[in-house]
């Protein structure tokens, strides 16, 4: 299922919420079909489903271990959640 409530940065209280995914295809394509249809492989509709704002981050240690990925914020780079 889609997030549509990300909430907010545990460091700043940025808002981590993005637009709803139907209305950006909505405003791409003009068309309520296709932008359900292009929402659909994101398992979005409309009224249901939001970008996040957070970065995905994947990183390495000294030894080029992989480290655990997390979820930075774009306004403060701390781990946000
Ligand atoms: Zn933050």
């Amino acid at each position: 299922m889609p997030t549509t409530e990300h909430g907010s940065c545990t460091h700043c209280g940025y808002d981590l919420n993005g637009n709803y995914i139907w209305d950006d295809f909505f405003q791409k394509y003009g068309d309520e079909d296709e932008a359900t249809r292009a929402s659909e492989m994101y398992g979005a509709s409309k009224g249901s489903g939001r970008w996040g704002k957070a970065i995905y981050v994947k990183s390495y240690d000294k030894d080029y271990n992989k480290l655990p990925s997390y979820y930075k914020c774009p306004e403060c780079g701390e781990k946000c959640y």
